[in-house]
Order: structure tokens, then C-alpha cells, then sequence
């Protein structure tokens, strides 16, 4: 590769300094390796030649092979034109320019044969065509690029007013392809890896992505390059951050006790889930496997995620080890002290909760506890991690809400047990399709679960405008007057705090005049902590029937008895804000509501989204679709993860059965290569290297 990388393009036939220069400054190639890269976004099919005789109206583009009879001049001033007739032995075909006729005149010349590629047009009885390409069939060229696909490749406005077009470059690129560099191209991947998965050599892909053979060709191609991009991606993150999490010994929690065990036949009201009883099984496994357990636990609003990680937290403590639980709030933190507490009372276990709020007495009990074993569980916020929190024997951490927390985080949390780090398990709500949680928080493993709990409804859902106003406030009305809760959620969005704010007081006021009769609460990020859980408290006692407010409830909050959510201006949340909105409702066993309230005029884009809300309600099609529309870069959580970066052909969005094959072909180097020694493995290592030297995010993870 180093020659292609090292060789300017201003060495190409047709590129001078001043070409270079442009195509430098508006699609950043420089070498020849940046022009073999630069890949063409669609491909015009040229490898079938047609007759004039048997041209019709369904050919969208047709190539002749032949030579032009005559050249006419016609029109004056700006609607000159030049006039050609061309044959190929069965019919003749009007050809027709109406620029640069003077260059064209003279660059073409009857008697010659050339190929003719564009769209036919019926004009008066007769096909047409207007400015089609035109390649001279010579001695030493008699296919010229004629045969198979080509490339089409987006340009810039610039780039056109410069006489580049597509079919430049595509000519820059086949001439490329010609040089030795190119066709003796290194391979990246070693042999097994080839074989294995079928892939096509480099350099043969790399000719295919440009002028592709045929259709199946330019599939193999694609997949070739998808999946080395991804092979390379995976082999990095399962040795960087896997690997050196791998080489530390984990606790090894054999036994399941009394805890557990007097939990699950005693305590448990009613069955798991079969999805919770896997993921409980996977878990089990980890942390018995002498390795540390990094696993993400991904599960849709309302799974059940708690109780998994309730009874993960009772094996660490069967096994004479201490668990604790971070939330990315307060009231998530008191919440979920409050749901563990109540499973807990009935077994003995010993929890508390610690905050920033938790007073210098309490937080000094709690350090006592947690020092002498006393304490068993604790919950909590990022206070948990503080460096002054000590354990006696921090055996498991629980991280709820993974996006809120940074790797770095969970850094700090591997070193709370000086003897081996704990054991970590990440719970997320929201729900990353799984290809993406694989790419982008590679170094955990991955747990799904897929299933409701018995009995929930879909919470219906419905689009609204302005003028149904006065019928939502009805049937939120008759939905409090059966005994039901709602909230009515604002949104908030930060570059304009006040005017936000603004809207959603206003909205307090309008619902407390509309429901005169019912206790209205409100909370928003920008109140006290105290003066927000005072208000949550009300409403999840249930002495508050409505609950007005920000985005703050997003993540969490469970209040079974609440039946509607009305999210006003919904056309203001992205698609998994809007999904985990609505997951605070349908937490029981009646049936719930979520009314999106919208403008009437939506962009198409917009449109769309909401109504993808109201079709499905499964978080992870909600998820794709979200992915889909914004992109994998826009997902919430790629940025802390560091490892957002560029991939040339592979969509993660789309790929994900090629990252699924890239990763267990990483995983199975790795596994007899762990530390890239072997002739290939060290080969990769310094492609690796070339990868990503740019891209310095990367050297924040390992
Ligand atoms: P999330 O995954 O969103 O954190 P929770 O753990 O809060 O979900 O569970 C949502 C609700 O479902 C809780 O009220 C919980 O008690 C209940 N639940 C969890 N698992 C089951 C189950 N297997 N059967 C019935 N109800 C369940
Ligand atoms: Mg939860």
C-alpha cells in the first residue's frame, strides 16, 4: 500500500497542480490510495450493448457500439446545437450536444468507432440522444471501460463548474487500476480469515467497487471491503479493551445460597420471564468463570431489568461479596432504593442509599457500613464512585442507564476492589440495536431482554393536533376520573432554557384551570432537587393526579397507576426520547395511552417518526428506525463511548450480520493470537496502527 499511499494523483494523465489542488480541496484526495477509496455512490450498467433497431421507450439508458454518419451545426446564438447521426449497422440515431459544439466537433470524427452511452428520448416519431458519453474504440483500447459497470461518484458544485465530472474521476480511478501498485496491492486479511469467509482479494475488490464485473461481483466486493472494515474495528476493541480487561482474574462467585435462593422460591411474587431467566443464566455463568464479567443487559422500558439485577446483586452476596447500584439521578436512586428495599426487608438484606444529598451523618454510618460488611447493597449516584467511598469486599457493580456514564466511569469503578476488579453489569433501557451495542461498546458483552412480563398491553398510541385539544383534555379527564394517572411532558430543549420554561409553565397553569378538581404537580431540571423529589413524591404516592413536566422523567420512573402520557410538541424529541416517554406508562396491567401533540404542518422526516411511534412498540424497532433516519453517529451514548468514527462502506445501521461475522472472526484470532505476534497477527497490528493513528479517540478507551 505504501506506494499507492505515497504517489500523488498530480501524476495521473489529466490531473495538473491546478486539478490536485481542487480535488484535494473539495473530496480531500491526495494519493492514489485516497482516489482507489473514494467509492461511487451508484453505477450505470454497461455491460450490454444495444441495437439502434431494437431501442424503446422502457430503455431508461441504452449503449450503442458504432460510428457517426455526419455532423450538422444548427441554431443560432444560444440555441446552437450540434446535430450527428450515428449508426451501428441496424438503424441510425439522431445524437444531439448543445454545449461546447465547437469542441465536439472537433473532437469526434466520422468513420471512427465509438461506444455511446445515455438516455434514449422520443422527439417527433424519432429517438434521440442528448449528451451522451462517448469513448473512441481504438487499436490498443478496443473495450474502452465499455464493458461491465461503472462508477458513478458525487462531486462537488465546484468540481463541476471545473470540468470534473463522474465520469473523470471514474477515469482517473480505471487508470489507477492499471498500475502495478494498484493490482499488486497488498492483502489485509490473512489467509484463514479469507478462505473462511469467502472473501474476495483486496485488489480485486477494490477494481469491483469501481467497475464491477456484474452485479454479483460488486456484492462480493462490497462484502469484502464491509467486512474488513468491521474485522478490523472488532479486532481492535476485543483487544484493546477486552483483552486487558480478560488478562484480570475476576472474583469467582460458585455458589448460589440462601439469598438467592430464599429470594426466589419465598419472596418472588410471581414467575420470570423465560428472557429474564436466560440473561440471569448468562450472568451466572460470567461471574463464575473466573473471569470478570463486563456485560451490557440491554432491555426495553418496563422488562423487568430490576429484579435481574436485584438477584445478580443477591449472588455476589451469597458468595460473602458486596453489590452496589448506580443511577444517573436521584430520583432514579431513590427509586430504586425504595423497589429493592421492599424485595430485600423479607430476606435480611442490609441496604442503603447514597447521594450528594445524604448528609455527613448518614454518609458516615454508610462508610462505617460498608467497611465492616455490614452493609450489603448500596444505591446510588455518581457519589458511589467518589474516591473516599471505600468497601471491605465490592464484589458486583450495577450500572443503571449506561449512556449517562462515561468509560471512564466505569474505570474508576474496577478499582473500588484492590484484590480483582468487581464484576460489572450495565443496564440500559435504551434500546441499542444490537449490532450497534456490539460496534460500539465492543468490550461488553451483550444481553438481551425480549420479552414484557406477562399481561402488559401496547400502550396505544395516537398522533393529535391543536384542534383536538379540547378532546385530549376530555379523555384525560375520564381516564383521572377512573382512578388513573397522566402525565404532560414539555419539551426542553437547552439553547432556549426560558422560553421552555416559559411554555411548560404556562402549560401547568392551563391544566390546573382545566382540571380544577385534581392535584397538579410539576417538576423541571432547573428546580431544587429537594423542591423535584417533593413533587415526584406526590405524584408517585398518588396524592398528585397529573404530573407536569420536563424531559426530567425520561429515564426510569415507575408509577404503575399512570395511564396516560401526553407529550406535547412531540415533534421536538428524537424517536428513542420519545419511546422512553412513553414507557412510563403501560407499567401495569390496563390498558394506557400515550397522545403525541404536534403541529399540523411536519416535515416528511418528522411525519414519519411519529408515526412510527404509533405503529410499533418495540423499543428496538423503535431503535432501528430511529438509527435509520438520525444515523448510527447521532445515537445517544456514542459519544462518551469514544469509538464514533468514520466507516467508508460498512452501515452499521445495515451490516449488522457482517458485524456479527467480523466480530467472531476477531474473537477467533484473538483467541491463538491474543497479542498479535504471529506473522499475520503482526501484520494487522501495524494496519491497525495506520488505521488509527488519526483517530485519537481511541487511545482514551484502552
Ligand atoms: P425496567 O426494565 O424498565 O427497569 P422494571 O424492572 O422497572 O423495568 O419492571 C417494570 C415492572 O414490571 C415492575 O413493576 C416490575 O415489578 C414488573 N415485573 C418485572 N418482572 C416481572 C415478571 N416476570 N412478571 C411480572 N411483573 C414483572
Ligand atoms: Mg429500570
Amino acid at each position: 500500500m505504501a506506494d499507492l499511499k505515497h504517489t500523488s494523483i498530480q501524476f495521473l494523465h489529466g490531473v495538473g497542480p491546478a486539478r490536485a489542488k481542487l480535488l484535494q480541496q473539495e473530496l480531500g484526495i491526495v494519493s492514489y490510495h485516497d482516489l482507489l477509496y473514494y467509492f461511487p455512490f451508484r453505477y450505470l450498467d454497461r455491460s450490454v450493448i444495444h441495437h439502434i433497431n431494437e431501442i424503446t421507450p422502457q430503455h431508461a439508458m441504452v449503449q450503442l457500439r458504432g460510428r457517426f454518419i455526419s455532423f450538422a451545426v444548427a441554431g443560432e446564438g444560444r440555441r446552437q446545437r450540434l446535430q450527428a447521426l450515428f449508426t451501428d449497422g441496424t438503424g441510425t440515431i439522431e445524437v444531439v450536444w448543445f454545449s461546447r459544439v465547437n469542441y465536439i466537433r472537433r473532437a469526434y470524427g466520422t468513420g471512427k468507432t465509438y461506444l455511446l452511452y445515455g438516455k434514449p428520448t422520443l422527439f417527433n416519431n424519432h429517438f434521440n440522444i442528448v449528451h451522451p458519453e462517448v469513448d473512441a474504440v481504438t487499436d490498443d483500447n478496443p473495450t474502452p471501460v465499455g464493458q461491465g459497470m461503472q462508477g458513478v461518484y458525487s462531486l462537488t458544485e465546484k468540481l463541476h463548474t471545473h470540468q470534473v465530472t463522474s465520469r473523470t474521476i471514474f477515469k482517473l480511478v480505471s487508470a489507477v487500476l492499471q498500475t502495478p501498485a494498484a493490482r499488486e496491492v497488498a492483502e489485509t486479511l490473512p489467509p484463514d480469515v479469507m478462505q473462511r469467509y469467502r472473501l474476495m482479494p483486496l485488489h480485486e475488490a477494490l477494481r469491483n467497487m469501481h467497475c464491477p464485473a456484474d452485479q454479483q461481483a460488486l456484492q462480493r466486493a462490497q462484502f469484502r471491503l464491509k467486512f474488513e472494515e468491521l474485522f478490523f474495528l472488532q479486532l481492535n476493541i476485543l483487544r484493546y479493551i477486552k483483552g486487558g480487561v480478560q488478562r484480570l482474574k475476576g472474583h469467582v462467585f460458585a455458589r448460589v445460597g440462601h439469598y438467592f435462593n430464599g429470594f426466589y422460591h419465598n419472596v418472588l411474587q410471581w414467575p420470570l420471564t423465560g428472557a429474564q431467566k436466560r440473561v440471569i443464566r448468562e450472568i451466572r455463568h460470567d461471574m463464575g468463570s473466573g473471569k470478570q464479567m463486563n456485560r451490557l443487559l440491554q432491555g426495553d422500558v418496563g422488562s423487568g431489568k430490576t429484579i435481574v439485577a436485584f438477584m445478580t446483586a443477591l449472588i455476589a452476596l451469597d458468595n460473602g461479596f458486596q453489590a452496589c447500584i448506580m443511577a444517573p439521578t436521584e430520583i432514579l436512586a431513590g427509586q430504586h432504593l425504595e423497589t429493592i428495599q421492599q424485595l430485600a426487608r423479607p430476606i435480611g438484606v442490609r441496604v442503603a442509599l447514597l447521594t450528594g444529598s445524604t448528609r455527613k451523618r448518614e454518609r458516615d454510618a454508610i462508610h462505617e457500613g460498608l467497611m465492616s460488611g455490614e452493609l450489603q447493597i448500596l444505591i446510588g449516584t455518581h457519589a458511589l464512585i467518589e474516591d473516599n467511598v471505600k468497601w471491605r469486599n465490592l464484589g458486583l457493580a450495577i450500572i443503571d442507564e449506561q449512556h449517562r456514564f462515561g468509560v471512564a466511569q466505569r474505570a474508576r469503578l474496577w478499582h473500588k476492589n484492590p484484590v480483582a476488579p468487581p464484576h460489572v453489569l450495565v443496564m440500559t433501557a435504551t434500546p441499542i440495536p444490537r449490532t450497534l451495542a456490539m460496534t460500539v461498546y465492543g468490550d461488553l458483552d451483550v444481553s438481551v431482554i425480549d420479552e414484557l412480563p406477562p399481561g402488559r398491553k401496547p400502550v396505544n398510541t395516537v398522533m393529535r393536533t391543536e384542534d383536538d385539544r379540547p378532546a385530549m383534555y376530555r379523555f384525560v379527564g375520564s381516564q383521572l376520573r377512573a382512578g388513573r394517572q397522566a402525565y404532560i411532558v414539555y419539551p426542553l430543549i437547552e439553547e432556549n432554557e426560558k422560553l421552555d420554561l416559559h411554555d411548560l409553565e404556562q402549560g401547568y397553569e392551563q391544566v390546573q384551570e382545566t382540571f380544577p378538581h385534581y392535584r397538579v404537580a410539576m417538576v423541571h431540571g432547573r428546580m431544587k432537587p429537594a423542591e423535584k423529589d417533593h413533587q415526584m413524591a406526590l405524584f408517585a404516592s398518588g396524592q398528585a393526579h397529573i404530573l407536569v413536566a420536563t424531559t426530567v422523567i425520561e429515564v426510569g420512573v415507575n408509577v404503575p397507576n399512570a395511564s396516560v402520557m401526553v407529550i406535547e410538541n412531540a415533534e421536538r424529541f428524537g424517536l428513542s426520547q420519545l419511546h422512553q416517554l412513553r414507557g412510563r406508562v403501560g407499567r401495569g396491567a390496563d390498558q394506557s395511552y400515550c397522545i403525541l401533540m404536534s403541529r399540523h404542518d411536519l416535515t416528511r422526516d418528522t411525519r414519519h417518526r411519529l408515526t412510527v411511534m404509533t405503529q410499533t412498540n418495540d423499543g428496538f424497532v423503535v431503535a432501528e428506525e430511529d438509527m435509520k433516519l438520525r444515523g448510527p453517529g447521532d445515537l445517544e451514548g456514542t459519544q462518551q463511548s469514544g469509538v464514533a468514527f468514520n466507516l467508508r462502506v460498512a452501515n452499521i445501521a445495515q451490516d449488522g450480520q457482517i458485524v456479527q461475522l467480523a466480530r467472531d472472526a476477531a474473537q477467533a484470532w484473538l483467541d491463538h493470537d491474543p497479542q498479535l505476534t504471529t506473522t499475520w497477527g503482526a501484520a494487522m497490528d501495524r494496519h491497525l496502527h495506520e488505521l488509527w493513528d488519526k483517530q485519537e479517540n481511541w487511545g482514551l478507551i484502552s
